[in-house]
């Protein structure tokens, strides 16, 4: 117990840091050619949106890449390529944010919610009994946790299930040295501010399977303008889907593509400050009577931009009372337990577009989820002073009973 322990913390849990300078002048750049559209290009240059997805897929080692409007329809786009259609049943996690069943049920769909484990990862067992249901899996790496991909593409695979990846909290992770997003046949990441790389709105999609790449490349409104592309299949590819893929408008621009690139450059380093964050708040909130650390398997690379904890078995009153007295010290952290949706947090029971069959032993750990942002502008002492401030007010309604 910290007794008498009575700092508070003053920083904003939703400040970003700036956009480098570099990726600044990049985008006045473009703004002053006034060629905004990504087809839009003098002659010979590749512009901004080609030369971030090629470089996005070398990035991770992948034959294709697209860039797009959001994360959102890079997910809605991937489901489209995939033939889903109206009715078609799509599995996904219970534990995952709202755009994810949105997507599903963007192009009419019906998600088929899959259990979450204390390691808050897809359930592999629940998975398995519902593998039946559905062709295409819409794999959420909700905040960052990693499930056994080996694992998880075995038991895909045996049903035919196809995979594609949520990685919108996984750009820069790895699973046994594999970049998340190389296990699916597609990956869908978002650039959006709050995610790894920030250009207020975007998204990637990348993929090695020449077919559906292309319908992607049709689907986001290329019209016939795909060999302005680098990162795309041989023309030959697109010649028998041109005719059958409809155009749904979703591209990214260049102001955007300009300021993603030089950060993208930078990423491995927003992951190691992100991790040195994650680190001091790991290490000062382990310990914490009644809260559970979500511990990483040795497997995971992952990025700590955001932490979780679990407050297992709590009432939920008690719950209430921990997130308000830390919010009164300042510290902001966001509850997945909650029968409303609140912010960014909803669980799959308030998703009411979407049927759902109660899941009691995910709703035990959902009922638990402590969430928190980890903004980089936050220092290493503030995460200290975070964590002093949790388990200080942990402890002190812990102990009260
Ligand atoms: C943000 C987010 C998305 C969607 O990204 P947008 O770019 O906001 O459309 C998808 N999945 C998860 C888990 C997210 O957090």
């Amino acid at each position: 117990m910290v007794e008498g322990f009575t700092g508070k913390f003053t920083g904003n849990f939703t400040q970003q840091g700036p956009i480098p300078e570099d990726a600044i002048a990049a985008a006045v750049e473009v703004m002053r050619s006034g060629r905004l559209h990504r087809y839009n290009v003098a002659s010979g240059e590749a512009g901004d949106v080609a030369l971030l997805e090629q470089e996005f897929a070398q990035s991770v080692g992948a034959k294709y890449c697209l860039a797009v409007a959001s994360g959102g329809y890079a997910m809605s786009c991937a489901l489209r390529a995939l033939g889903v259609k109206p009715g078609d049943k799509v599995l996904t996690n219970a534990f995952t944010l709202a755009p994810v069943p949105g997507a599903i049920a963007s192009v009419g769909a019906v998600p088929v919610f899959v259990g979450v484990t204390e390691a808050l990862v897809i359930d592999l067992e629940d998975l398995a009994a519902k593998a039946d249901q559905a062709d295409v899996l819409m794999l959420s790496h909700m905040r960052g946790h990693i499930c056994d991909m080996e694992a998880l593409m075995q038991l895909c695979d045996a049903h035919v299930v196809r995979v594609i990846e949520d990685c919108a909290h996984t750009m820069g992770a790895a699973w046994r040295g594999v970049p998340s997003g190389r296990f699916g046949v597609m990956a869908c990441y978002s650039t959006q501010t709050y995610k790894h790389v920030n250009s207020g709105e975007g998204g990637l999609l990348i993929s090695d399977d020449a077919e559906l790449m292309a319908r992607t490349v049709m689907l986001s409104g290329s019209y016939m303008m795909f060999d302005r592309h680098l990162a795309v299949p041989e023309p030959e590819v697109f010649a028998s889907i041109k005719y059958e893929t409809p155009n749904m408008s979703g591209r990214m621009d260049h102001l955007r593509a300009a300021i993603l690139r030089p950060q993208l450059a930078r990423l491995k380093d927003q992951v190691e400050a992100w991790n040195a964050r994650y680190g001091v708040l790991e290490e000062g909130l382990r310990g914490t009577p009644g809260l559970r650390i979500v511990e990483r398997e040795s497997d995971e690379a992952y990025v700590g931009s955001s932490i979780q904890f679990l407050l297992l078995d709590w009432d939920t009153a008690k719950i209430g009372e921990v997130l308000a007295r830390c919010a009164a010290r300042g510290v902001e952290l966001k509850w997945f337990g909650g029968a409303e949706p609140a912010g960014y947090t909803s669980r799959y029971d308030s998703w009411r577009y979407a049927p759902s069959v109660a899941m009691p032993a995910s709703d035990r750990v959902l009922n638990g989820v402590v969430d928190m942002r980890i903004p980089l502008t936050f220092s290493l002492e503030d995460c200290a002073l975070i964590a002093r401030i949790i388990r200080a007010e942990v402890g002190a309604v812990w102990q009260a009973g």
